[in-house]
């Protein structure tokens, strides 16, 4: 036999017996970043989550909700969320059409994460904001103001913040965000996002008159 022919049944033969000395080996493994593998940007406990200094009566309603979502690196992320209990549903239908619609999300990582403490407090908020990233539960007084924020009640969202600015006269934050239409990841009335939060009954920040605040999203749930 020529020694071509031989080199090539060797080799023939070595991938047949690969694959049968390894169990399994037929299988393809889901590529990174697909829905049956997806990219984790948040694997943390509900006790985690919820360290950030806050009253036990606030804390106690809150739920870690794992959400999948479309980002800006075109594959599937695994996220968390901490949000009241009764609003669950309304955040799975919502995170479902986002998905659906590949409406592109940065991350969706709950504020007492280690990434958002920063030179010894937890300067979350901001951190959060300029990270661009998707948060619900906050123990926190509003913007520019003292009353308690719906996010301190785990009633509210924040998503893209990046892309979807809170806007009151000269403030912007984070600070330097654009509200662009044009941008992917940009809430807008026309939004598929946009539409399933206000189908579910939930205000949008989108539409106050005062000021704008168009990552945001808030809903008393019912008792
Ligand atoms: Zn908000």
């Amino acid at each position: 036999m020529p020694l071509k022919y031989s080199a090539f049944s060797l080799l023939f033969l070595g991938t047949i017996l690969c694959g049968c000395a390894t169990p399994g080996s037929g299988l393809v493994r889901a590529p990174a970043g697909s829905l049956q593998s997806p990219i984790i940007d948040s694997n943390i406990s509900l006790a985690e989550a919820l360290r950030k200094e806050g009253p036990f009566e606030f804390k106690q309603r809150q739920r870690l909700l794992d959400v999948l979502y479309y980002s800006f690196d075109g594959k599937i992320h695994k996220g968390q969320l901490v949000i009241d209990e009764r609003l669950l549903g309304d955040i799975r239908e919502v995170f479902r059409v986002a998905l659906e619609n590949k409406f592109p999300i940065t991350s969706v990582i709950p504020i007492s994460d280690d990434r958002f403490f920063k030179n010894g407090k937890w300067n979350e908020d901001d951190q959060s904001m300029l990270a661009n990233n998707t948060s619900a539960f906050n123990y926190r007084v509003v913007t520019g103001g003292k009353s308690l924020s719906r996010h301190a009640y785990g009633f509210a969202i924040d998503i893209n913040p990046v892309q979807n600015p809170y806007i009151k006269g000269k403030v912007v934050l984070p600070p330097g965000a654009v509200y662009d239409t044009r941008k992917p990841g940009t809430l807008t009335r026309d939004c598929p996002v946009v539409k399933a939060f206000i189908r579910l009954g939930w205000i949008w920040g989108g539409n106050w008159e005062s000021l704008k605040d168009y990552q945001h999203f808030e809903k008393i749930p019912p008792l």
